[in-house]
């Protein structure tokens, strides 16, 4: 190997991502509509596997965390009482070089404070999706899509307490779609419209909320680099009290150094008890904790670990990304690109790949698929390939970010064994067909 490249700009990455089934425009043959973005293939897959490693890290192997799914259209009540109404209402600007949106108000400059930037026009709106419930479009019906999962937590903390006799501390997680109509999109999936988040709301005693609150920023930190995150494109910015959202007493970000520059990928606040105490009182439905050693009922703190699910996709795929020269021995110099993911996070586990598209070997082959595909041990995608010559299939599956490609020759009908690829050290080992699954399992999980 001569040399490394590990930055890819960010027309380089969506092309990426378009050619390899990851992420397309969505309504592309309408010539894309609103700047939305559909997973394909590929993209689904990375998509659901973040998903399913932080649930289960965060709810399934936690006892102090349960895991509920809410609606995401929301009455308007709801958004009076969290303040979400009356606080985006005001008169917004945005820099139209680095999004960052202003309060008009608040701001002295006629450009941006920040970049010195041209600002759009001033515009009273507000952030949240607004539509009907039924078909009568009065004042009476209006509701939200969500611009954020927590509050079906928050208006549902007596539910959960009740029904699952949790003490505190405890959290209520969710996974699940929020809706900004933000003014400015921009950097592909970074900031759009619709978009998932992974949220935590977890209850404290007051007075141990700055411990939980460092508990949780350093917990969202550790559970990026375990996934192969490198630790110096990581930093940890604690907001400036100017900055602070209207309920918040605190917040850290994470912020990821992408090729294009830092960018928050998840928050960390210390929500006080603004949201159970603001639906307390709008409800009429008390939304307290009934404390056994002070024998008193207490409204808890909660501290919100926020993530956003497609800003982690941008991550982990940047981050993995490397393109390197390899010196094939014989004089030739040959570039590969390669997504160096985490072997949990990766689209497709095991690519099986027969060299020839002969009867016998096909045959062979698709019963070592069989065996691999409908192993207990070994869950995730599992491709099936015989197209084109060996080296553009290793090159595609390095692309994509496969762990292993099993490759089948004329000598397995003979000796039993296939040859096994590591897709990082590109490593080549003879293995026994009896022995491949438990080789295979053994490395991915
Ligand atoms: P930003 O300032 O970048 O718009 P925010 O501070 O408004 O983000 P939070 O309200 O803290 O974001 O939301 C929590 C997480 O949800 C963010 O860290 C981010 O990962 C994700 N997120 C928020 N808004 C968007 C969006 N418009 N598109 C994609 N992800 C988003």
């Amino acid at each position: 190997m001569s040399s490394n490249k590990n930055e890819l700009n960010l027309n380089e990455f969506v092309s990426l991502c378009k050619r390899r089934g990851f992420i397309y425009q969505s309504g592309e043959i309408y010539g894309g509509v609103g700047s939305t973005w559909d997973y394909g293939p590929m993209g689904a897959e990375l998509k659901r596997n973040i998903k399913n490693l932080w649930w289960d890290t965060f709810v399934l192997k936690r006892n102090d965390i349960v895991g509920i799914d809410t609606s995401i259209l929301t009455h308007q009540d709801i958004w009076k009482a969290s303040g979400h109404i009356e606080n985006f209402n005001d008169p917004l600007v945005e820099c139209k070089g680095c999004n960052k949106r202003w309060d008009q108000e608040k701001i002295q400059s006629e450009t941006c404070p920040e970049c010195s930037g041209e600002l759009t026009e001033p515009r009273n709106f507000n952030l949240m999706f607004k539509t009907f419930l039924g078909p009568i479009e009065s004042d009476k019906n209006i509701a939200y899509l969500r611009p954020e999962t927590a509050q079906g937590i928050f208006v549902n903390f007596d539910n959960v307490l009740n029904s699952t006799r949790k003490k505190l501390p405890f959290g209520i997680a969710q996974i699940g779609k929020a809706f900004r109509n933000e003014i400015t999109t921009g950097n592909f999936i970074f900031r759009t419209r619709e978009f998932e988040m992974m949220e935590i709301e977890f209850f404290v005693h007051p007075e141990e909320a700055k411990k939980w609150h460092e508990y949780w920023i350093s917990t969202c930190f550790d559970w990026l680099t375990s996934l192969g995150v490198k630790e110096e494109k990581l930093k940890i910015r604690a907001h400036e009290p100017t900055e602070l959202s209207h309920y918040s007493d605190g917040t850290s970000d994470i912020e990821y150094l992408f090729p294009w520059g830092w960018g928050e990928i998840q928050g960390i606040a210390n929500r006080t008890d603004f949201d159970l105490k603001a639906h307390s009182e709008s409800s009429g439905k008390k939304l307290t904790y009934f404390d056994d050693s002070l024998q008193k009922h207490i409204t808890p703190f909660v501290i919100e670990p926020s993530a956003g699910l497609d800003r982690a996709v941008m991550t982990f795929m940047t981050n993995a990304f490397e393109e390197e020269e390899i010196d094939m021995g014989n004089g030739k110099i040959e570039t590969r690109s390669v997504l160096r993911l985490n072997p949990k996070l990766a689209p497709v586990k095991v690519a099986i790949l027969p060299l020839s598209r002969k009867d016998e070997l096909s045959g062979f082959s698709k019963k070592v698929y069989d065996t691999i595909l409908n192993s207990p041990i070994i869950s995730g995608l599992i491709q099936y390939d015989d197209t084109q010559s060996i080296g553009r299939r290793y090159r595609r599956q390095d692309e994509i970010g496969t762990p292993f490609c099993v490759t089948i020759d004329f000598e397995s009908l003979n000796d039993n064994s296939v040859t096994v690829r590591d897709r990082d050290s590109m490593k080549q080992e003879r293995i026994e067909i009896t022995n491949v699954v438990e080789y295979l399992g053994n490395h991915l999980n």
